[in-house]
């Protein structure tokens, strides 16, 4: 088991894992950026190849390339470790995994074979073409987004799949065909346009298809299959990631022609959530790629409530969002085709913030609301503001109107308060609810250190000096402070025969307590090891073996040792500083 780990930790380049998903700059012997895992303003972000493993210091977070996948993707270790063996090419033994090299393949295989017949479908049909061509999908289009069409005869894809040699039983898994009740098979898409969806490394996963004419369901989509979890799968995110640009922007739509419409009109960082609403796993994904959301939805009451939930949902991912209805009637589709690409664009750059988008939703109801309800309501929503320009602008605003109080910049007040009196009731909430944030203080590590100490364990840590560094870091009576005496020990255990080789990215692992992995690492990021010496350590071992003696000197002389560690002590001191000794007997006879 180990063995298939040290094979993935080998192959996979931790600074070009993290590296795709967090921009790293090199500096020195570590790579620095943004912490995904805080609100990160000043990159305390590390990555080292030389240890595998990723620190942040300003909130703790630390590990190697499995926890990375694990926190990032938010999977048990088990999933990430099949992520990453399959990205590094190692065969897993098989332990109960889920799938079988051998049936991804096939399941693989399957889905490729039903996108080309698709594809083919599409250019023999000439009702679904010429759909295409009043949808305005012209021929370019159908081949980036590789729509295609599912043709009316049921059991089509069926017969070709089998032809093709695939088992139907597990294209069925797969969400492309569905056993009748004589034990046979039809097609789950039938007299559709199919749009193929890719996860965020290309990979095919699902399809989703369209109805040519009228009918329900107009939509259907894959349901999850082995290959596909429809929360965690955005329609288009595998383009528009590379598009995200400097200002880290995703655009967020209903469906698939809003998706291809947008990045046909210029907006190629659009994608949507398919057939279901976005969920939680989809705002961690887009939180990967960037900062702020623009959510383009229809502006009828179904798209407002989808709107209102996206916001909630991306804000608590630490996301910025703004919100960008469309014109009444048309959606990012329409729009492309009546107006042209620029109001498309104009739509996406009207995007308001969240609390202004709400105010101008509860103004729109405000003439079927008690006067209280619209108050007690637009008061709560301004504790949301994020920060006092805008809530001054509202307050502002609104003083006017506000009922009881003439004088404006009195109601202002009146109405501060209240925003206030709310502001400090959820201050309280959050506090109660906060949960402990583990403190970490970098320096304190090399504080419990003598430099002396420091420079042992440097030397085991260069690939230069490990032997030596190796040797004198088991000698555990030369360390003084706790925490040396700990990563000794821990040396002596992790390799009691002979001093590892290699990177520590190889070996790290081979210290029992994660804490210690941690401690260990920490120590390789001290750039002073470039300073090492054969002479310097052999001086710094000198020096403490003469502190050492110092010590057993003074245990010595209290007094407080058992006689057989007296003796060791007395034996030890009498061979290497015969004259500490030599006062020492003068006063009080230590020698038996
Ligand atoms: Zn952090």
């Amino acid at each position: 088991m180990a063995d298939e780990r040290d094979e993935i930790r080998a192959r996979i380049d931790i600074v070009e894992l993290v590296g795709r998903e967090i921009h790293l700059t090199q500096q020195g012997k570590t790579w620095k950026g943004l912490c995904p895992f805080h609100q990160d303003k000043n990159p305390s972000f590390t990555v080292s190849r030389q240890t595998g493993r990723y620190k942040c210091w300003s909130c703790g977070e630390s590990g190697d390339i499995f926890n990375w996948v694990m926190k990032r993707q938010n999977v048990e270790f088990a999933d990430a470790l099949r992520t990453l063996a399959k990205e590094a090419g190692v065969t897993l033994a098989s332990r109960g995994t889920p799938v079988p090299p051998s049936v991804r393949q096939a399941q693989e295989g399957a889905m490729d074979e039903t996108l080309t017949f698709f594809r083919e479908h599409l250019a023999k049909s000439t009702m679904a073409r010429e759909y295409c061509e009043r949808r305005g999908l012209d021929e370019e289009t159908l081949k980036t987004w590789e729509i295609g069409y599912a043709p009316e005869v049921s059991g089509a894809l069926a017969v070709h799949l089998k032809k093709k040699g695939f088992t139907l039983a597990e294209c069925k898994k797969l969400f492309l065909v569905e056993e009748d009740s004589q034990g046979g098979y039809f097609d789950k898409f039938r007299g559709r346009l199919m749009f193929p969806i890719r996860d965020e490394k290309g990979a095919l996963v699902a399809f989703g298809g369209r109805l040519l004419g009228d009918g329900v369901p107009k939509y259907i989509n894959s349901s999850d299959t082995d290959l596909y979890r429809k929360s965690k799968v955005l329609y288009g995110m595998s383009r528009a990631r590379h598009n995200f640009g400097k200002d880290r922007r995703a655009v967020l739509v209903e469906g698939y022609l809003d998706v291809i419409a947008c990045h046909r009109a210029g907006v190629g960082s659009a994608l949507a959530s398919l057939g279901t609403s976005l969920s939680e796993d989809h705002a961690k994904l887009l939180k990967r790629w960037v900062e702020e959301v623009v959510i383009l939805y229809d502006s009828d009451s179904a798209g407002q409530k989808a709107a209102d939930r996206a916001v909630s949902i991306l804000s608590a991912e630490g996301l910025r969002v703004r919100v960008a209805l469309m014109p009444s009637g048309e959606d990012p589709d329409t729009l492309l085709r009546n107006a042209g690409p620029a109001a498309v664009q104009q739509a996406v750059e009207t995007g308001l913030s969240p609390v202004d988008y709400k105010m101008q939703a509860l103004e729109l109801k405000r003439p079927q609301m008690a006067a209280e309800q619209f108050w007690n309501t637009a008061v709560q929503l301004l504790a949301d503001a994020p920060n006092e320009m805008e809530l001054d602008r509202h307050l502002l605003r609104l003083a006017g109107q506000y009922p009881g109080i003439t004088d404006v910049s009195r109601a202002q007040q009146a109405l501060r308060r209240e925003v206030n009196k709310i502001r400090t009731r959820s201050q309280d909430k959050k506090v109660e609810q906060a949960p402990t944030v583990r403190a970490f203080q970098p320096k304190q590590l090399q504080g419990e250190l003598s430099s002396a100490e420091l420079v042992v364990f440097r030397a085991f840590l260069s690939p230069e000096y490990r032997r030596s560094g190796w040797m004198f870091a088991r000698s555990r009576d030369l360390f003084e402070s706790a925490l040396a005496i700990r990563i000794s020990d821990a040396i002596t255990q992790a390799f009691p025969g002979a001093a590892p080789e290699g990177e520590p990215a190889v070996w790290l692992h081979q210290f029992q307590q994660e804490e210690m992995r941690q401690i260990i690492s920490d120590l390789l990021l001290d750039v002073r090891a470039d300073h090492l010496t054969e002479t310097y350590i052999a001086d710094t071992v000198e020096l403490l073996k003469q502190k050492r003696e110092k010590r057993q000197l003074r245990q010595i002389r209290k007094g407080n040792l058992d006689t057989a560690k007296r003796q060791e002590y007395l034996l030890k001191l009498r061979e290497h500083k015969p004259d500490a000794l030599k006062k020492q007997q003068s006063d009080d006879s230590l020698l038996d």
